[in-house]
């Protein structure tokens, strides 16, 4: 095995770079599916460092906990000619507050976003985090992986759309720019070369939030559906967001603003079951729709079973949700 191929920090920041090629020793320390390719290795301490690692060689890829990178490696999706290491950047390893914000770093793991001191902050988030594939997964994947490998099933993603983030991309030279996190998961705005998501800006709501997800099988698994639900009693709002059933999380605006409109927000905020049940079965069919009528005026075609079952699960999960925030 190359043992000059695999990952080493760096006291300051450098390029480590590892030819295989040269050596004649192979690639194994990587990955089994490119036993001839070259790898760069660069393990910055800033994220500027970062940026400019990326900038200095474009065919790189970052990596944070890569579990969801090496996993695309290791199926022979992705051949990186170089990889920027994002686990010494102890900038975007923890949280600030800032105007009534969390700014989230990236490199915050799931494990770290599913403690108590964080669920005090942002419940929906550690919510999703805890609920985000078994623990091995969770110590090492982390937020900004979450967001920018942009699963359908990605646990957190809901969540952040529920709350409205907004993205905090560094770029070359110290740049700075933010997106709504809803773009990036649209693909309305990308990344750019060189760019990385340095930090997630995040509402402080101070009220519940709630994160529900269906799998196919017990013990920790992919969602077939998620709800995450917030309240934003400053705005009068609830916002909703359902994730895994479409590429990006989906958002039932019409149902969010009918059901706002049914909380007393300034006394008990309780609503009766119908209510509840009238609200899932809202989101529900405003993310899973009836198949459109067709244009010769015949009968419109039945929804599919799976279908009808994935709208019953977002039914359940979106009356479950709202019901547990306003108890
Ligand atoms: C067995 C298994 C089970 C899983 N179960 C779940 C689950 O239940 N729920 C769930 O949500 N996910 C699950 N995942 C997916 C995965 O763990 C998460 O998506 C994780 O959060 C990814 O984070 P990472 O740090 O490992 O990302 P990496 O693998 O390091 O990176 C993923 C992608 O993001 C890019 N990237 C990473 N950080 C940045 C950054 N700061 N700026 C720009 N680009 C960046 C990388 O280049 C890469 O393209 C599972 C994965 C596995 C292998």
């Amino acid at each position: 095995m190359c043992q000059s191929c695999h990952v080493r920090a760096l006291s300051t920041y450098r390029t480590a770079e590892r030819n295989c090629r040269d050596t004649g020793e192979g690639a194994a320390g990587l990955t089994t599916h490119a036993p001839q390719a070259s790898h760069t290795v660069t393990l910055p301490a800033s994220l500027d460092e970062a940026v400019a690692a990326l900038t200095a060689m474009p065919a790189a890829v970052p990596v944070a906990g890569g579990t969801d990178l090496m996993a695309a490696v290791n199926a022979g999706l992705l051949r990186p000619a170089g990889l920027v290491g994002l686990g010494r950047i102890s900038e975007i390893r923890g949280w600030q507050y800032l105007d009534g914000h969390a700014l989230l770093g990236a490199g915050l793991t799931l494990a770290r976003m599913g403690r108590p001191d964080f669920a005090a902050l942002i419940p929906g988030l550690a919510a999703a985090a805890r609920a985000a594939g078994p623990p091995q997964i969770r110590n090492a994947g982390t937020l900004g992986g979450n967001i920018v490998t942009s699963a359908p099933t990605g646990d957190t993603l809901p969540v952040l759309a529920a709350l409205e983030a907004t993205l905090v991309i560094a770029g070359p030279e110290g740049s700075r720019r933010e997106i709504p996190v809803s773009h990036l998961l649209t693909g309305r705005e990308m990344l750019q070369p060189g760019e990385l998501v340095g930090f997630v800006r995040v509402p402080l709501l101070h009220a519940p939030q709630t994160f529900l997800k269906a799998t196919g099988r017990t013990g920790p698994g992919r969602a077939t559906a998620s709800v995450a639900l917030v309240l934003d009693p400053a705005r009068r709002n609830v916002r909703c967001a359902v994730g895994a059933v479409a590429a990006m999380p989906l958002r039932p605006l019409e149902a969010e603003q009918w059901v706002a409109s049914l909380i007393d927000w300034d006394g008990e905020r309780g609503l009766v079951p119908e209510a509840l049940a009238a609200f899932g079965d809202y989101v529900a069919a405003a993310c899973i729709p009836d198949p459109a009528p067709p244009q010769d005026g015949s009968e419109p075609a039945a929804l599919p079973p799976a279908a009808l079952h994935l709208r019953r699960t977002v039914a359940a999960l979106a009356r479950r949700a709202l019901g547990r925030a306003l108890s």
